[in-house]
């Protein structure tokens, strides 16, 4: 196991120095945790719920208040993890024109948002 926390499980928010495997995404992180729970999920799903989101599901005020600091914090993730594929695309080489157009914004715009 990793001794410095690089990022969390984007389900959990386990950072990586606790569990066995982290595995990357796009912006996203799971841990293998929550892979086992998801195979568990999905083998017991109905076959008429093709998507299983908890907000879709009748959840008391308590449980989504408990949700929201969890998925800002994946969110500020997901920012930050946005942040480092620009910089690995500038230290390929890659121009602000090109990050933007990535990205569906403007040279300018990408250029302010992360240089
Ligand atoms: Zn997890």
């Amino acid at each position: 196991m990793s001794t410095a926390v690089i990022a969390r499980c984007s389900f959990c928010a386990k950072p990586n120095t606790d569990v066995e495997v982290l595995v990357g995404g796009p912006g996203v992180f799971i841990c293998d945790g929550c892979v086992r729970l998801c195979v568990t999920v999905i083998e017991g799903k109905p076959a008429d719920a093709p998507m299983i989101a908890p907000w879709e599901h009748d959840i008391p005020l308590e449980q989504v208040l408990q949700n929201l600091a969890p998925v800002s914090a994946a969110s500020s993730q997901v920012q930050e993890n946005l942040a480092a594929w620009v910089g690995k695309a500038r230290a390929l080489g890659g121009t602000w024109s090109q990050i933007g157009e990535a990205l569906g914004m403007t040279r300018q715009s990408a250029w302010e948002r992360f240089a």
